[in-house]
């Protein structure tokens, strides 16, 4: 059996052992301590436009507490993205909200601004008024923000961009997850860096970064006694995972640029197949990590599943796009807007392997089991 090639691993660099190390020689092995706030430091420096960001124990746990802090409760709308990740929807239901879906556009793959122009007109003749929308950079796409925000602004509605699959990613030259009322990151096992599991929230409001840190310990307010006027979670990242954050955050534009040198490999090597796309930059507006590597399959005779499988059967991993959430039975009773184009997408889409320590044999290995398929 070959050895097996990940869709996408872990990829240390050479300091974040050091730095876990200097945790457990000082004896700072809590929610707490200073690799979490320099941790924080080195994301708010590197995204930039004045940003402040708050270190918690998972992506997840972010959009939990932004949605919180805008208050979303029991009964409320709040709109989504439908293809995504099942973790940009579900905090929606930990507050008791009603997700309404919106589809994607088939540019980026990303919510597409007027048929959320037009969710939300039919929301306010039904007399609600979304809380929030959640607008997601898929595979390290950035979305159409200037439309989405616009589309906010106009109805004043206030943005989340989930950019857990987009650390490093711009549009028009600015970070993703900076544009939104809140931003958040993940750093999971198999995104971009990562700090073995662990995200973070990211505001322009000081204020608000402030109180989700608060939040995130368990609400304690101060007094010698343990004292509480808020619910509290217990959402924070540790101080030995923030060091791997560290010392992954030096090595960040690295782990980008061998991604992008990843996704122009398979152009080059795929570029004289018929039926293979490739998600594409729509302009120079656009800047994506390039998390995955992800194509159409369209082809008289090849399927994303045949692909699929001819990986599998050579221990190579590759995945469908995620399924939307429309068609995802948790959310069967969800409100979606939209003409099919996230299905289409799930369809015929499929996620390359993509880790940035993936070395030039193993690309061969995908690229000659994927061309075998085309050429025979
Ligand atoms: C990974 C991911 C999340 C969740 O992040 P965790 O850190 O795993 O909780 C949310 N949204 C998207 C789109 C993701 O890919």
């Amino acid at each position: 059996m070959n050895p097996k090639i990940w869709l996408s691993s872990p990829h240390m660099g050479s300091k974040e052992f050091e730095y876990v190390k200097e945790a457990f020689d000082t004896n700072w092995i809590a929610p707490l301590g200073p690799h979490v706030n320099g941790f924080e430091q080195d994301i708010a420096t590197r995204l930039g436009h004045g940003v402040h960001v708050a270190a918690l124990s998972a992506g997840t746990a972010a959009l939990h507490l932004a949605l919180i802090q805008l208050g979303v409760q029991y009964g409320d709308e709040v709109i989504c993205q439908s293809m995504t990740f099942s973790a940009s929807a579900n905090p929606i239901k930990y507050q008791g909200a009603i997700p309404v879906f919106v589809d994607s556009e088939s540019d980026t793959w990303n919510m597409d601004p007027e048929v959320l122009r037009e969710t939300i007109r039919d929301r306010f003749s039904r007399g609600k008024k979304p809380k929030a929308i959640i607008v997601v950079h898929l595979y390290g796409m950035p979305a159409k923000m200037d439309e989405i925000l616009a589309v906010a602004k106009e109805f004043d509605i206030p943005v989340i961009e989930d950019a857990a699959e987009a650390l490093g990613s711009m549009y028009k030259g600015r970070a993703a997850g900076t544009f939104g009322d809140f931003g958040i990151l993940s750093f999971n096992g198999n995104k971009i860096i990562t700090t073995s599991g662990g995200g973070a929230l990211v505001s322009k409001s000081e204020e608000a970064i402030r109180h989700t840190r608060f939040l995130a310990t368990q609400a304690r307010d101060s007094a010698p006694h343990y004292q509480h006027s808020h619910v509290g979670y217990n959402y924070r990242m540790s101080n030995v995972c923030a060091g791997i954050g560290r010392g992954q955050m030096e090595v960040l534009t690295d782990r980008v640029n061998r991604r992008r040198e990843i996704n122009q490999y398979y152009r080059e090597a795929f570029k004289d197949l018929d039926g293979i796309t490739f998600l594409s930059e729509p302009s120079a507006d656009y800047y994506s990590n390039f998390w995955l590597t992800t194509v159409l399959v369209d082809h008289p005779e090849v399927t994303r599943e045949d692909i699929r499988l001819a990986l599998e059967a050579d221990n190579i991993e590759s995945r469908p796009l995620w399924k939307p959430m429309h068609l995802q039975p948790v959310f069967e009773d969800a409100p979606f807007y939209g003409d099919g184009t996230s299905e289409r997408l799930f369809e015929k889409g499929l996620c390359l392997p993509s880790g940035s320590n993936l070395i030039e044999d193993d690309l061969q290995r995908v690229v000659k089991i994927v061309r075998r398929l085309f050429v025979d």
